[in-house]
């Protein structure tokens, strides 16, 4: 059974007397610095000088200053620039200040699990990962609630190291939720492996592959849109409030009977032999230096993908039809 920490499991009073350095302010960034400053934590704001972060930093009342400052001043350096270009930054700006006693922390394993960053053996290295965007940290956290988090212990040089990831997973929040205790190694591999082949790669692949079926059977786009990715949300909504119960019990019982028949079909044995492939290459490190090398080539695969999936069909005809349903706040 996965153990689970909640408040009377952290105690903040071991950050108390400590600074900590959050390394960027995108996403996460500002999410969790804000929420430290809110617990009464002494948090400083390390980025670069001529971005967009650095003004809103200072807006948002935080204390910032260069990375390389922030990581010297500070105790407990949080690493949340984004993974791609962690490893170049923490050479540059934080190896140099990276001493003893230290803890150098993360919100996901990439970079330790695939040796982009190979930190001294003097210091604690731990993870805090909130299980949600940092807008949701930050939102829920001023509603006195928090978001999930994983907590993992890579090196504990210290002896303090889960303390420490407790007292800061207190500081944003998590522990209001609940802090599942996890490993570098499946956090990393199990974040990958959904993101790729669940999340963002496989929903919007099965609602594509969807979309075209129906398009090239000579049905009208729009027709076609509203079946296959308008009508996702209302199902994904039931099953993330009440399980596949909930959502099976909603639906009709033609809906019911037609999806528990066919969808096995759809998604087969074939797909999961895909699945257990992509696994794989995360597993042997094959992905990690596929997108390694991605970034600093600039990205040339990325970018034309990107194009192509922005002059989708779909997406001109998505447009059109969101812009009928002005609720739903499009761009
Ligand atoms: P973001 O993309 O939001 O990070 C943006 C920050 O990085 C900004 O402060 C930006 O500064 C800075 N930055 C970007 N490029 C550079 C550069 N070349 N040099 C210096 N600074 C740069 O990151 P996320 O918050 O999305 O991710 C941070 C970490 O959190 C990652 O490890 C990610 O995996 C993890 N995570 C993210 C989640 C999410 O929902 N986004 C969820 C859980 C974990 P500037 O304004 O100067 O450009
Ligand atoms: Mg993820």
């Amino acid at each position: 059974m996965v153990k689970i920490y909640y408040d009377k499991d952290a105690d903040s009073k071991i950050l108390k007397k400590k600074t900590i350095a959050v390394i960027g302010y995108g996403s996460q960034g500002a999410g969790q610095a804000q929420n430290l400053k809110d617990s009464g934590l002494n948090v400083i704001v390390g980025v670069r000088q001529d971005g967009e972060s650095w003004a809103q930093a200072k807006a948002d009342g935080l204390t910032v200053m260069t990375m390389s400052e922030a990581a010297k001043k500070a105790d407990v350096i949080q690493m949340l620039v984004p993974d791609e270009i962690q490893g170049a930054i923490y050479a540059s700006e934080i190896a140099p200040n990276m001493k003893k006693g230290k803890a150098l922390c993360f919100s996901h394993g990439f970079n330790i699990h695939y040796n982009q960053i190979v930190p001294p053996k003097d210091v604690d290295v731990i993870m805090v990962a909130p299980k949600g965007p940092g807008f949701l940290v930050r939102r829920t956290y001023t509603e006195g609630n928090g978001v999930p988090a994983l907590i993992a212990i890579y090196q504990d040089a210290t002896g303090k190291a889960r303390d420490i990831g407790m007292a800061y997973a207190k500081g944003i929040g998590a522990t209001r939720a609940g802090v599942l205790e996890t490993t570098f190694k499946e956090e990393t591999e199990t974040d990958l492996f959904g993101e790729q082949v669940d999340l963002c790669g496989g929903v919007t692949c099965l609602m594509k592959a969807a979309f075209e079926t129906l398009v090239a059977a000579g049905y009208q786009p729009e027709i076609a849109y509203f079946e296959t990715f308008h009508e996702m949300k209302l199902i994904v909504d039931l099953i993330h409030e009440g399980g596949l119960s909930k959502m099976w019990y909603y639906v009709s019982n033609t809906a019911e009977y037609g999806g528990l028949t066919v969808g096995p079909k759809i998604i087969n044995e074939l797909s999961k032999q895909a699945m257990k492939e992509a696994l794989r290459r995360i597993q042997s490190g094959e992905f990690a230096k596929e997108f390694v090398l991605e970034s600093r080539a600039n990205r040339p695969v990325l970018n034309a993908l990107e194009r192509q999936e922005n002059e989708h069909q779909v997406e001109k005809v998505g447009k059109e039809l969101r812009s009928m349903m002005k609720w739903l706040n499009p761009e």
